[in-house]
C-alpha cells in the first residue's frame, strides 16, 4: 500500500524554490519528476477547494488559476530547455516521464464541469465591471473550455473522446508510414560520375554506408538532406529524377515502393474524423473549428486572401519559370526546376552566404541588432555576467526601459553544440505576471545554432544567420516588452497563431535594410562594413524566384484550407480532385500525375498544421504591411515605433489581433506591401 501523501518536498530541490532566475548549475535529472509531482498534487488539492467555492469572483478562482499556470511554467520551463540544449539520457527520461503527468493535469482541467460552470458565473456575473484584459481571460478560457468538449452532453462527450483519441491515433500512424517509406528507400551507385556536383560531404556519406553495408561503389538514402543536395546539385537528370519520384510518391499507392506504407485510407479517415469533431463541437466544418483561436473570422475570408495572393503571384512565377527555361535551353520537368534555379542564382548573384562571413562577426551583429531594438522602443540593452547558466557559451543581458527600471532579461545560447537540439527558437524562462501586487518581470530563451568561433576569433555568420537572430530576437521582445498582467494573456501566451509570427518577421526586415546593413556589418580584420554594391547584391537575392516559391507556398495553403473547409461526407474526402483544382489554379511547374505529395504531407495531416498553414503567409503579411508603415515615416520614426509598440508588442494576447493591428496602421492588412518586397508588385 501506498501512502496518499506523495514524498515530502525535499527542502533542496532548486526546482521548487522560487528565485529570479532558475539555478541552472543545480537543476539534477533526480529532481525533475519529484518536483513536478509536488507541484500538480499542490495543484490538484487547490483546484478541487476552487472546484467547491460558493461563490467565486475574478479575484478568489481566475487570479489564483493564473499564479497557479504561471508556477507551473516557471517549474517546467528549466526542465524542458535543459532537455533542448543539454540534453543527457537521464534528464529525457526525467522529461519523458513527467509528460503524462502534466497532459492529464491539463486535460482535467480544460474539462472541469465546475471550473467551467465558474468562469461562465463570473462572466455573467462581473462581466462589466471588470478590465478589459480581464475580460478577455475569461473569453480564452470559456472559448477553451468549450473546444475542449465541456459542456456536451454525455453522448457527445463521449463521440468527442473518443474521436479525438483515433484522430491521435491515426495522425502518428501517418507519421509512421512516412518514415518507414522514407527509410524504406535508397539508392545505390556504382559509377562514380552519376554523383558529379554533389559536395564532399554526401558523397563521402554515401561511400561510408555502401561499405557498412558491404555493397560496391555508393548508397544515397531519402533523407531530406541528402534529398535537397540530389535536386538542387546533382548534374545528372536520372538521379535527380529517381530522387524526386522516390520521395514525392512516399507512403502512396505510386513510386518504387507502390501500395507499400500507402497513407491514402489514414487520410480519408483523417478527414472524416477531423469534420466530425468539429461537427460535435458545433462547427460546420475543420477549418470553422480551427479558426475559432485565429486571427483570421472567417473560412471565406481565408479563402478570398489565398486566391488574390495567388492571382497576384502566378503571372510573376509563370514568368520566372519561362526565363527559367529560357536559361536551361529546354523545357523543364517538375525534377529539374531546382536544379537550373540554383545555377540560375549562382550566375546571376556574385555574393554567397559563405563569402559573407568574415562581414557579421557576432559581436558587430549583437551590437546592432540591440541599436536597433535601442532606437525603435527606447529602451536600453546591457550584458550581465553573473547570472546562473547551464553552458559557458551562454550570455545574459538586461533590457531597461527609457525611464531606467528593468523590463526583463533574456538568454543567449548562440552555438552548435553535440546534445543541442537543431533550429533556433525563443522560449519562455519566466513569464510575466503582476498579480496581488507583485511584479514578476520576463524572461526569454534565445537560442540558435550558429558555427562557433574559431580559436581567438569571433563566431562569423552567413547573413541567413543574421536573419534566424533577429527573428528569435522579434519574438523575444514581444515576450518581453509586454505589459500584460495575466500569464495566460502576457507575451506570446494567448496570442493568434495565424499573428504569432508578426513581430519575428517584422524584425527580419531590418537586416534586409541599407540602413541597418551597414551598422551590424564590420570585416573580421578591418572593420569595414560590407560595401555597398555587395549590399546591393544581398538584397536583390531576397526577390529571387519569389513567385515560384509563393505559389508553391499557396499550393500547400489553399490544399489543406480546402480540403477542412469543403469536406462533405455525401461526396467524400475529393483528395486528389481538390489537389488538382488548386494547382490548376496556382501553380506553374508542370507536375507528373504520379506524384503523390500529399500522402508524405506530415504538417497538415499528421498535426498541427491542420487548416493552418496558410498562417505563414497571413503573418508574412502582415509583418510587411507593419515594416510598410515604418518605411512611410522613416524605419526608425519613433512615434511610428511607440504605436508598434502600444498596440501590438505590448499587448500580448490581451488584445483581438486584427484589432490591435487596424489600431496601429487604422485599416485592414494589405497584401501589397509583401508583394514588393519580393518584386511582385503589379
Ligand atoms: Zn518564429
Amino acid at each position: 500500500m501506498r501512502t496518499v501523501r506523495s514524498t515530502p518536498i525535499p527542502m533542496d530541490n532548486p526546482l521548487l524554490r522560487s528565485e529570479r532566475l532558475p539555478p541552472f548549475e543545480e537543476i539534477r535529472p533526480e529532481h525533475v519528476e519529484p518536483a513536478i509531482r509536488e507541484v500538480l498534487t499542490e495543484h490538484r488539492a487547490r483546484v478541487r477547494s476552487l472546484e467547491a467555492l460558493a461563490e467565486p469572483t475574478f479575484a478568489t478562482l481566475v487570479e489564483r488559476l493564473e499564479e497557479m499556470q504561471h508556477r507551473l511554467a516557471r517549474v517546467w520551463s528549466p526542465v524542458s530547455h535543459l532537455n533542448a540544449v543539454m540534453n543527457t539520457p537521464q534528464m529525457r527520461e526525467a522529461y519523458n516521464a513527467c509528460l503524462p503527468l502534466l497532459s492529464e493535469y491539463q486535460t482535467d482541467l480544460a474539462q472541469s464541469e465546475p471550473l467551467h460552470r465558474a468562469y461562465a458565473r463570473i462572466a455573467q456575473a462581473e462581466g462589466g465591471g471588470l478590465k478589459p484584459t480581464q475580460q478577455r481571460v475569461l473569453e480564452h478560457a470559456l472559448r477553451d473550455f468549450r473546444l475542449a468538449g465541456v459542456g456536451l452532453d454525455a453522448e457527445r462527450k463521449a463521440q468527442f473522446k473518443t474521436t479525438m483519441l483515433e484522430l491521435t491515433r491515426l495522425q502518428a500512424k501517418f507519421e509512421e508510414n512516412v518514415l518507414d517509406a522514407t527509410n524504406g528507400w535508397s539508392h545505390q551507385v556504382t559509377n562514380h560520375e552519376e554523383l558529379a556536383g554533389l559536395n564532399e560531404a554526401v558523397i563521402e556519406q554515401s561511400r561510408r554506408r555502401a561499405s557498412e553495408q558491404g555493397v560496391e561503389g555508393y548508397v544515397l538514402s531519402l533523407d531530406q538532406p541528402t534529398y535537397v543536395a540530389v535536386v538542387t546539385d546533382a548534374e545528372s537528370s536520372s538521379l535527380r529524377r529517381s530522387f524526386y519520384e522516390a520521395w514525392s510518391t512516399r507512403a502512396s499507392d505510386q513510386g518504387p515502393n507502390a501500395g507499400r506504407w500507402d497513407n491514402t485510407e489514414v487520410m480519408q479517415s483523417i478527414l472524416r474524423l477531423r469534420h466530425r469533431l468539429a461537427q460535435v463541437l458545433g462547427f460546420g466544418s475543420f477549418a470553422e473549428y480551427a479558426l475559432a483561436t485565429r486571427m483570421a473570422r472567417s473560412v471565406p475570408e481565408v479563402l478570398e486572401f489565398l486566391h488574390r495572393l495567388g492571382a497576384a503571384a502566378r503571372p510573376a512565377a509563370l514568368r520566372e519559370f519561362r526565363e527559367l527555361e529560357g536559361f536551361a535551353g529546354r523545357t523543364l520537368a517538375a525534377w529539374d526546376v531546382s536544379y537550373y534555379s540554383e545555377r540560375l542564382q549562382r550566375n546571376r548573384f556574385s555574393v554567397s552566404q559563405e563569402q559573407l562571413r568574415p562581414y557579421f562577426p557576432l559581436p558587430r551583429v549583437l551590437a546592432g541588432l540591440f541599436e536597433v531594438a535601442e532606437r525603435l522602443f527606447g529602451v536600453r540593452i546591457r550584458e550581465h555576467s553573473g547570472a546562473p547558466s547551464w553552458h559557458p557559451d551562454v550570455r545574459f543581458f538586461r533590457i531597461e526601459n527609457g525611464a531606467g527600471e528593468d523590463v526583463g532579461s533574456f538568454y543567449l545560447d548562440p552555438y552548435a553544440r553535440p546534445h543541442k537540439r537543431s533550429g533556433a527558437w525563443m522560449d519562455e524562462c519566466v513569464g510575466r505576471k503582476s498579480l496581488g501586487g507583485r511584479t514578476v518581470l520576463p524572461v526569454a530563451y534565445l537560442v540558435c545554432n550558429f558555427l562557433p568561433p574559431a580559436a581567438g576569433r569571433p563566431a562569423l555568420l552567413t547573413h541567413d544567420d543574421v536573419l534566424t537572430l533577429f527573428h528569435e530576437f522579434g519574438h523575444g521582445l514581444h515576450h518581453l516588452l509586454t505589459r500584460v498582467a495575466y500569464p495566460s494573456l502576457a507575451g506570446i501566451n494567448g496570442v493568434s497563431w495565424d499573428a504569432v509570427e508578426l513581430p519575428s518577421q517584422f524584425l527580419e526586415n531590418y537586416a534586409w535594410h541599407p540602413q541597418v546593413l551597414g551598422r551590424i556589418s564590420g570585416h573580421v580584420d578591418t572593420g569595414a562594413p560590407l560595401p555597398a554594391d555587395r549590399q546591393e547584391q544581398l538584397i536583390a537575392t531576397r526577390s529571387f524566384h519569389a513567385g515560384l516559391h509563393m505559389v508553391r507556398q499557396l499550393e500547400f495553403a489553399l490544399f489543406d484550407f480546402r480540403l477542412h473547409s469543403e469536406y462533405d461526407p455525401a461526396r467524400g474526402e475529393r483528395i486528389a480532385g481538390t489537389l488538382e483544382e488548386v494547382r490548376r489554379e496556382v501553380a506553374v511547374v508542370p507536375v507528373p500525375p504520379w506524384n503523390r505529395f500529399a500522402h508524405s504531407f506530415g504538417h497538415v495531416f499528421a498535426g498541427g498544421y491542420a487548416a493552418g498553414y496558410y498562417g505563414y503567409k497571413w503573418a508574412e503579411v502582415l509583418a510587411a504591411d507593419a515594416f510598410a508603415a515604418f518605411e512611410e515615416h522613416g524605419v526608425f520614426d519613433r512615434d511610428t515605433a511607440r504605436r508598434f509598440l502600444d498596440s501590438i508588442l505590448a499587448q500580448g494576447g490581451s488584445r483581438d489581433a486584427l484589432d490591435a493591428f487596424v489600431e496601429f496602421r487604422g485599416r485592414k492588412p494589405d497584401i501589397a506591401p509583401l508583394l514588393k518586397q519580393h518584386g511582385i508588385a503589379a
